[in-house]
Formats: C-alpha cells, sequence, structure tokens
C-alpha cells in the first residue's frame, strides 16, 4: 500500500474524499451521499408522489392537444422505468428524443426498438454528422480524455433544443447523478437540470464554444448543434427540467428488475462491471470511457455500482471491494471496434491513454509500465469476501447477433 496522498474513505461505502463530483466525510465518517441515501428511507413518498402528479397537471392543462413534456431516452439506463412512470403513473403524453451516439450494441437497438413500439410514443433522433463527432471525440479525447464528451453534450443539450423549438417546457430526467453518488443535494431540494451542472460536471468544464475557442482543429460547422438554447429563449419558453429521483424512491436495481418482467428490457452480462442492466447500448461506456475514468480518477463504474448496492444493503463492504477488485481491471473486449470508427492505429491510442493516467493512481515503473495505486488498493484492510451471490439477470440470448467490426451506427429497427 501507498500513501503518498492523504485521502479520507467513508466509513460505509467505497468512495473517498477525493470523487471528482465532490464528496464530504462528516464527523461520523459518513460521506454526504451515503447520508443522502439515508433519506431513501425516511422521506414520505406516496406524500412527494403526489406533489410530482400536482407539478405535471399544470403541463398537462396547457397542452391538452399536443405533447405534455419531453422525455430523453436511449436503449438502456433508466429510460423504460421514466417512461413507465411518465406514461403509466403521471397519464402524460410525452415526445422522446433520442442523441444518436453511434457506438450502438444491438442490445440497444433492440431495446430500443421495443420501447418506440410498447410505449407506443413519437420519437426524435437526431444524427449528427458522423466526421464532426470524430473530430471532437479526436480533441476532446487527446485533450481532456474523454470520448463521451459529444455524447454527454448531445444527451443533454438535445432536449433542451427541441423544448424551445417546439415550445414544449417540461423535461423529464430520471435520477440527479450529483444527489445519487455524492449527495449534492437534498432529495427535499427538488433540483432541476441547470447549465451549469451540465457545464461543471457532464461536460467537464467545456461548453461546445470552449471547444472552438481553445482548438482550433475544430471549425463552427462542427459544434453548432450542440450549443446550449441562450437564457432569453429558455425563459421566453418557460422550459425546466424536473427529475424523478426527488419524487419516487430511485432504486436502478429494482427498477430495471420490474422492466424486465413487465416490457422485456434485454440485459447482459459485462467485463467489468457486476451490474447487467446499464449502458447496455453502449460499445465504449463500458469499455474505453469506464478505462479512462480508471486512469484519471483511480477508480471505475464498477466502484459506482458497488457503492450503491453497499448503500441499499444488498452487498456489504467487503463483497463491495471484492467486486471492485475482481473487475477494474478487466481487459477491454472493444478497442478494436472503437479504432475502426476513429480511424486511429492501436499503438497511437495507447500512447493517448497513457498519458491520461493519474500520476496520484499510477506509479511509472517503466516507459511502458505502470502499478496501479487506486482507491481499492488505499482502503482500510477489511475481511474480505471472496464470493458474490449473482442477483443480476442477463436476459441475453444468441439471436442478437453482434457485428463484425463495425458499429451499428443507425439502427432502424430489430437487429
Ligand atoms: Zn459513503
Amino acid at each position: 500500500m501507498n500513501n503518498n496522498f492523504k485521502q479520507k474513505f467513508c466509513s460505509r461505502c467505497l468512495y473517498s474524499s477525493d470523487h471528482p463530483l465532490g464528496i464530504i466525510i462528516n464527523k461520523n465518517g459518513l460521506c454526504s451521499g451515503c447520508t443522502i441515501h439515508e433519506e431513501k428511507n425516511s422521506l414520505d413518498w406516496e406524500f412527494r408522489l403526489e406533489k410530482l402528479k400536482k407539478l405535471v397537471n399544470d403541463y398537462k392543462l396547457k397542452n391538452s392537444n399536443k405533447y405534455d413534456c419531453i422525455v430523453p431516452i436511449t436503449g438502456a439506463n433508466d429510460s423504460y422505468f421514466i417512461l413507465y412512470v411518465v406514461k403509466h403513473i403521471l397519464g402524460l403524453n410525452p415526445l422522446l428524443v433520442n442523441y444518436n451516439k453511434y457506438f450502438n450494441t444491438p442490445l440497444g437497438v433492440h431495446n430500443l426498438a421495443n420501447l418506440r413500439i410498447t410505449f407506443d410514443c413519437d420519437i426524435l433522433v437526431q444524427n449528427i454528422n458522423p466526421i464532426s463527432v470524430k473530430k471532437i471525440t479526436r480533441t476532446t479525447l487527446r485533450e481532456f480524455g474523454s470520448v463521451y464528451w459529444p455524447i454527454l453534450a448531445g444527451h443533454t443539450v438535445f432536449p433542451v433544443q427541441i423544448a424551445v423549438k417546439k415550445r414544449i417546457p417540461l423535461i423529464i430526467w430520471g435520477a440527479h447523478q450529483g444527489l445519487e453518488q455524492v449527495g449534492m443535494f437534498s432529495h427535499k431540494h427538488e433540483v432541476e437540470m441547470s447549465r451549469r451542472y451540465r457545464k461543471d460536471h457532464d461536460l467537464l468544464g467545456f461548453e461546445a464554444d470552449d471547444l472552438l475557442s481553445v482548438y482550433d482543429f475544430l471549425n463552427e460547422e462542427d459544434i453548432w448543434q450542440y450549443r446550449y438554447p441562450d437564457d432569453f429563449d429558455i425563459n421566453n419558453v418557460g422550459v425546466r427540467g424536473i427529475y424523478l429521483g426527488n419524487f419516487i424512491r430511485w432504486d436502478p436495481k429494482a427498477q430495471h428488475e420490474k422492466m424486465i418482467s413487465l416490457f422485456n428490457y434485454k440485459t447482459t452480462k459485462f467485463n467489468r462491471t457486476f451490474d447487467c442492466y446499464d449502458h447496455v447500448d453502449c460499445y465504449n461506456y463500458m469499455d474505453i470511457h469506464d478505462l479512462l475514468k480508471l486512469y484519471k480518477n483511480g477508480y471505475s463504474k464498477v466502484t459506482d455500482h458497488a457503492c450503491r448496492e453497499i448503500r441499499f444493503n444488498r452487498i456489504s463492504k467487503s463483497e463491495g471491494l471484492f467486486l471492485v477488485q475482481k473487475f477494474e481491471n478487466a481487459k477491454l473486449k472493444y478497442l478494436d471496434l472503437f479504432c475502426n470508427w476513429l480511424g486511429i492505429e492501436q499503438s497511437s491510442l495507447n500512447f493517448i491513454l497513457n498519458e491520461c493516467r493519474n500520476e496520484k493512481f499510477w506509479i511509472r515503473k517503466d516507459y511502458n509500465e505502470w502499478e496501479f495505486n487506486g482507491l481499492s488498493l488505499n482502503q482500510k484492510k477489511y475481511k474480505k469476501s471472496s464470493t458474490f451471490h449473482e442477483s443480476f439477470i442477463s436476459t441475453k440470448n444468441n439471436k442478437i447477433k453482434e457485428p463484425k467490426n463495425k458499429y451499428i451506427t443507425i439502427g432502424k429497427g430489430w437487429p
């Protein structure tokens, strides 16, 4: 164990004070994420659901013959559950919007097609021209180690653009990441979507125009589609984005399992985590994107999943640590696909990836040799569990075929 940096660890979950979203450890040793999580067991959720119903009712009345709201969706994550709440519990007529991330898996294409049919909704899909997407991806990968900037930017801006353009003021999101992971807000704050949070956390501090001014490799025609509408237009329409997680006790595992049984949501096993439900629509989220997270932050998505499950008391801390250490250094599966798509040699990509290693978490042994010194190795010693009861369901069967050497950039229907 190397202790060349001091950080405090939460006494319950696996996060430390080093979390990129910011975490506070209180005098009892509990982190802000775990503290806010406790609210899930103490708030009056029936009362909060009634509050949500009242809130959306105003929008129902105003738009009786049009769309009541916008729901951003993908072929994974919480999309099915969000839509289930919006249609079946709140009785709204949503316009669905989807930003095509291009790294689509057959499973994601299936989930999106099935969602469209099952919930009987209109859907707008935004396909940004692939040349610009690749140019931006190359830039953000090289400059701040992110292959996901265009996806996060597109997914968070397209719904706002459509809200302004079609004058549909209400946007409905699932849970707020800052609340769920690090307890940045209380559920009672009922925090709403903001341009500031998007820039600081989703976009690593860079809005579209910031890329333009800093990196002369990019032009106006590459970035204009990612530009956030201006405040005047947003206020003129009265656009607001609410999070269902403030009104409904958010539990992704339970919700996904309900969606699997009710609506045939498809799931799969991953190389780098035990959760089979999130990000099944993308080749890169749990692959190169997850590796970059480990390089930069000293932990990866499996730590997020383990912390969540520890907080719900479904696994112990030592089981969580076992899972993290089992998965966090697992090999990538889809690097070839990414190199093909971006038009880059694997050796060049490896060079860029290595440049992203944070020396706080990686000790350089030789030119091309690094020793991991991430969060999981700096935890206090626990009586380590060596087993884990698999309780996540993988529904994937062989009927859904993997493509040979490229992404399904535009998936029209059922592969
Ligand atoms: Zn904690």
